[in-house]
């Protein structure tokens, strides 16, 4: 099979099939790279009403540069892996500071970006500015495996190469066949990530109606189970966590997460982590000497192969006390809507 004969099959795909998303309706590279940068592990469906909420508060990367810590992170609550966030206000300030306000348009200028890899550059470039440049996503590894049959891990570097070097050579194949005011670059790229978003599912991909099927290795052979071979995920590890909620005349005392811990600026209720057989009402005592408190929540959430386990108790004071051992704030129960909390705190927060 000759690779590049997908490509005419794709873009007629694509052309009749393509969701219509709203940042698909801007070639703005700032929105264009928004978009991507929620998109990473993040389902499309969650991340829409995210992106409008963003693109109407923060339309451009002046906007970015100058906003607020905290109204960059409340309007990122809630879609975790933090670390995006913070990079985005960064390359935000230094396009302000160092490109005049104007987005880099090369794929260089764009990698050099904190929190920029090899595919956000390439999707940024390619579907702005209809730039040649490819992208592999996990959607993009599905389909390509399974049309070539690679049986070996696309985990396995040279193997990873492999399916760059391919998407390489498809995207400048596509460009070259452009008619005027076609943008294959854009389209080509987006075609492979949407053919494995909708059709060739990681499960039960439905075969039937995929452009690619006449000329799919995996399905000839039978093999569309077993590639691409996927590594077995990391054992799940337990933690577990005893937080308090102090409540003092319609206040509650929230803490700042540090800048180098994960989801650092973002707020939440003291609590600590504590090993499987831990008392609360002695972690209450040696840390909070405030009296009874009473369970008021548990939620369970998971972060990465971490399986959480949280335990909120309820402290009402009628006195305001002392906390020498935290540094934090008292945030009236009516304002707290306002606050970034981390996802499991904003849950407990609802419980209020
Ligand atoms: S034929 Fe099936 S396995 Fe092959 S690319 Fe299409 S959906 Fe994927």
């Amino acid at each position: 099979m000759r690779l590049r004969s997908i490509v005419a099959p794709l873009l007629k795909w694509f052309a009749k099939n393509a969701r219509d998303l709203p940042w698909r309706r801007t070639r703005d590279p700032y929105a264009v790279w928004v978009s991507e940068i929620m998109l990473q592990q993040t389902q499309v469906k969650t991340v829409i009403p995210y992106w409008e909420r963003w693109m109407k508060r923060l339309p451009d990367i002046t906007a970015l540069a100058n906003a607020r810590e905290d109204t960059v992170i409340k309007l990122w609550e809630g879609l975790g892996y933090y670390s995006r966030v913070r990079n985005m206000q960064k390359a935000a300030r230094l396009i302000r500071d160092e490109h005049g306000g104007r987005f880099p348009r090369d794929l260089a200028g764009v990698m050099a970006l904190p929190g920029v890899g090899r595919y956000t550059g390439g999707a940024v470039c390619s579907i702005a500015f209809n730039q040649s440049e490819p992208i592999v996503d996990g959607n993009v590894i599905r389909v390509l495996t399974r049309v070539v049959g690679i049986e070996e891990s696309p985990k396995a570097k040279p193997v990873l190469e492999k399916i760059w070097a391919f998407t390489d050579d498809l995207v400048k194949h596509a460009v070259a066949r452009q008619q005027p005011r076609q943008r294959n670059a854009s389209a080509f790229n987006q075609a492979m990530m949407e053919l494995g978003a909708l059709v060739c599912r990681p499960r039960n991909p439905l075969c039937g109606g995929c452009p690619l099927q006449g000329r799919c290795t995996a399905r000839k052979e039978n093999k569309v189970e077993t590639i691409p071979a996927l590594a077995k995920r990391a054992a799940a590890t337990k933690r577990r966590f005893i937080g308090f909620i102090i409540n003092w005349r319609g206040k509650v005392f929230v803490q700042r997460r540090p800048s180098g811990d994960v989801n650092a600026g973002f707020w939440e209720f003291p609590n600590w982590e504590v090993s499987a057989d831990a008392d609360a009402a002695h972690l209450a005592k040696a840390n909070l000497p405030l009296g009874q408190a009473e369970l008021l929540c548990v939620i369970n959430h998971s972060v990465t192969r971490y399986r959480n386990r949280l335990e909120m108790f309820l402290l009402r004071v009628s006195r305001k006390p002392r906390l020498a051992k935290l540094h934090g704030e008292w945030v009236s129960l009516a304002k707290i809507d306002k606050f970034p909390l981390t996802a499991a705190h904003r849950k407990v927060a609802k419980r209020l």
